[in-house]
């Protein structure tokens, strides 16, 4: 993989472009893909943001959203711009499964394909060009850092910076994560700068749950959570049935398993959901607890230090016991 800074000479070269992210993306994903668009358009690209799922519906106010291609509901239309592309991006993901059922077709693509994301162990070797830095808070950060190093801040408008705070503030946890650098809070000031309303974001992304969501988190953390303080750890499974009784949709689960972690002394905390086609798990973790490694090890997945998933195709049980295993072999790591 190149370094994305020699492609800066070719960005004013008019072209079809088209941009992805990971499944089910969250509001980095979102947040940097559609900021990277409404930059890209101001260059007069044709450019085609492709979801490889649906998403949120709390990301659907950010300047572009209307326009994003879901592949699996939309599959002819997001091929046909696939085919078409000249330039890809793919951002805020490390390996090419995380986009699902893209995974093939961005197999055969045989246009440049290009990488910008802070993930631990990434795939570089199926890219053309790209950055990599998981020192860096959110992929948010680093398109404003390909946008300002490209020598066109310019170009960062409301749209853009709309887009890029609801990024950068999510994955930071709200400025609290150890990535909030002093380059992120200059970021926000330049954000600000270009008249970012930033209490507004805070408002579609947080003030906007219906209130099934919050019935179902007060069943799940009554009913469904379990704390093993044996091994600083707390655990939540959810059947598929709470999902379906409590009419949860993509994006409900977001932040529940913040709530574990918040107990006092607990320093790993899981979420794992059956979610029919397969088990999907969160790892959260306070300190020195390598999650990432974690995840990688037991549950076919990565992500960062202190924040990672996986998934699984056992049924619900056997996950949870493999995740009980999993604890009890890092006993002493917990107990640290
Ligand atoms: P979340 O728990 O919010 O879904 O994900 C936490 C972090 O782990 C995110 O950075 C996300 O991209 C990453 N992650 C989540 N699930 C997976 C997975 O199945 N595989 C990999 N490699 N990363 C994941
Ligand atoms: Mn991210």
């Amino acid at each position: 993989m190149k370094p994305v800074t020699e492609i800066f000479s070719l960005l004013d070269k008019k072209k079809k472009i088209v941009i992805t992210f990971h499944q089910k993306p969250d509001a980095d994903a979102m947040g940097s893909g559609l900021g990277l668009y409404n930059f890209l358009i101001q260059f007069g690209h044709e450019v085609t943001v492709i979801s490889p799922t649906n998403y949120a519906a709390f990301l659907s106010w950010m300047p572009g959203a209307k326009k994003v291609l879901d592949f699996e509901m939309q599959n002819e239309k997001a091929m046909k711009a696939l085919n078409e592309a000249e330039w890809f991006f793919c951002l805020d993901f490390n390996v090419l499964n995380r986009t699902k059922n893209m995974e093939p077709v961005i197999n055969n693509l045989s246009c440049t394909k290009i990488l910008i994301d802070h993930h631990q162990q990434p795939q570089t070797e199926a890219f053309d060009f790209g950055i990599s830095d998981t020192s860096k808070s959110s992929t948010a950060e680093m398109v404003f850092d390909f946008i300002v190093n490209s020598g066109n801040t310019e170009k960062i408008n409301t749209d853009v910076s709309e887009c890029l705070y609801a990024g950068v503030m999510t994955d930071t946890g709200s400025f609290r994560f150890k990535s909030t650098s002093a380059d992120v809070h200059r970021m926000v000031a330049k954000l600000k700068e270009s008249g970012l309303d930033h209490s507004q974001i805070h408002e579609n992304l947080f003030d906007n749950y219906l209130e099934g969501r919050f019935r179902f988190f007060g069943n799940t953390l009554l009913n469904r959570m379990e704390v093993l303080y044996e091994y600083n750890t707390a655990l939540i499974a959810i059947p598929q049935k709470d999902l379906i009784k409590f009419n949860v949709k993509t994006g409900d689960t977001e932040g529940l398993v913040n709530f574990p972690l918040s107990i006092k002394g607990i320093k790993l905390a899981a979420v794992i959901i059956d979610r029919g086609d397969e088990r999907k798990s969160s790892f959260r973790s306070k300190g020195g607890f390598d999650v990432n490694t974690f995840a990688r090890k037991y549950f076919d997945g990565g992500g960062h230090f202190n924040a990672a998933g996986g998934k699984n195709d056992e049924p619900l049980e056997e996950v949870v016991k493999k995740f009980k295993i999993a604890i009890k072999e890092n006993k002493e790591q917990l107990n640290n």
